[in-house]
């Protein structure tokens, strides 16, 4: 039962985004900074945004070597090109707008592990970077010359270093665009998971985490930004889910000989340095099928494929044990590119932001609220 003051104050807007992710908070931000007298609410399921945004592995990356080659079987130069140059773009205005401390972002540079079974792939590096020269006016991949500093086991036949890329804090990036948005006065409710959106009206119905409260919001316009969670609300979606699971080790005791973000198998593995631990992730290809869910668990083939990889190739001299592990959600379909677009009078969505969302969320965001403003 609601006063008369809740059913006044607390149930209509201007806006409703859904989902607090990247995508839904960059939105809402865009949205407000546009129209600062427009009332704006966010709805989250979770206490804390709980998809991909605050579970993932924190590259500020836009591909690698091989994940940009393999994308030419998918899809055309122009293509590729513009897929790149989006999130690389996307990557410098987070910067821009956020700074560097507050997102706590190392400009360390990437690199990627080839191994015999792809190291062909140096051999097509020139022409890539020539395709790449007018985003980054410089070649962005270099082979790296003594690649037995890093003490990775002889597997690893080359080393491909990439001197734009960097690691950020995405706990901080989400802390930051929350923070943004409340400054702008943006509402967030968590713990209110929507079950329908009635998209040509405006009306959401949602329920509480007990699911035993239903509430009706309406909004003169809707943003769904649920992600790989969209089935629920958006039924004929092309939006397949896409489990990713990370490993964290305790402090290693020896010395890890590198720094930066690491790629392995196209993409699929990767690895970095947090607080002297080995953070690693990854490896859904190991089990393609079984990881198109939405459950938070963790596939155990893929976690000892992982610490195999760990004790064998990552760091072959080091005692490692492990400390933390955590899944995350991302969202696939049958292109890389994210959907952006209105599905009914009131209601548009930004979902699908693939393994890439750090890049690409503030951008989608934006074009998320530029299409919602034409709304
Ligand atoms: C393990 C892992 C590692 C990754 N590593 C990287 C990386 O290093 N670099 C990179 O760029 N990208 C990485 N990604 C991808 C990146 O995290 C995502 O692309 C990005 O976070 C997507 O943001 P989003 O806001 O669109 O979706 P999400 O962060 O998933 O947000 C969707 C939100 O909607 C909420 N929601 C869903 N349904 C409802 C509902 N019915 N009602 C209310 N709320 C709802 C969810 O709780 C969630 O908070 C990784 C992802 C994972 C899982």
């Amino acid at each position: 039962m609601f006063s008369y003051w809740e059913k006044k104050n607390f149930f209509r807007y201007d806006l409703i985004v859904i989902g607090s992710g990247f995508t839904g908070l960059s939105t809402a931000v865009h949205y407000k900074r546009k129209h600062p007298k427009a009332s704006v609410l966010i709805l989250e399921k979770g206490v804390l945004p709980t998809g991909a945004s605050t579970k993932n592995a924190g590259f500020a990356c836009f591909g690698s070597l091989t994940e940009i080659l393999d994308d030419f079987w998918k899809m055309t130069p122009e293509e590729v090109f513009s897929l790149v140059e989006r999130r690389y773009k996307g990557l410098c205005q987070i910067r821009e707008n956020f700074g560097d401390a507050r997102l706590q972002y190392k400009a360390n540079h990437g690199f990627e592990l080839l191994e015999a079974e792809n190291v062909a792939a140096a051999d097509q590096m020139d022409e890539v970077n020539k395709m790449l020269k007018k985003i980054f006016k410089k070649d962005v991949f270099s082979i790296v010359k003594k690649p037995g500093k890093f003490g990775f086991s002889d597997r690893v036949k080359l080393v491909v270093e990439n001197q734009f890329e960097g690691e950020l804090d995405p706990g901080a990036y989400l802390g930051a665009l929350w923070e943004k948005a409340s400054e702008l006065g943006v509402k967030i409710l968590t713990g209110v998971s929507v079950v329908e959106v009635q998209k040509d009206d405006g009306l959401i119905i949602a329920e509480n985490m007990a699911k035993d409260r239903i509430f009706e919001f309406s909004g003169d316009k809707v943003a769904i930004c649920t992600n790989a969670f969209s089935k629920k609300l958006w039924p004929e979606s092309d939006v397949e889910p896409g489990r990713g699971l990370v490993l964290l080790s305790k402090p290693i005791a020896g010395k890890i000989p590198w720094k930066g973000s690491f790629h392995l198998d196209k993409g699929y593995v990767y690895f970095r340095k947090i607080d002297g631990r080995l953070l690693l992730g990854g490896a859904r290809n190991k089990d393609f099928e079984k990881e198109k869910t939405v459950e938070f668990e963790t596939n155990p083939k893929i976690k000892s494929y992982l610490q195999q990889l760990a004790r064998e190739v990552i760091l072959p001299n080091q005692e490692i044990e492990w400390e933390m592990e955590w899944t995350g959600i991302m969202a696939f379909g049958s292109k890389k590119s994210p959907l952006i677009q209105p599905i009914g009078e009131k209601t548009a969505v930004a979902v699908r932001l693939g393994g890439m969302g750090v890049a690409l969320g503030w951008q989608v965001g934006k074009e998320l609220s530029q299409l919602l403003s034409k709304m």
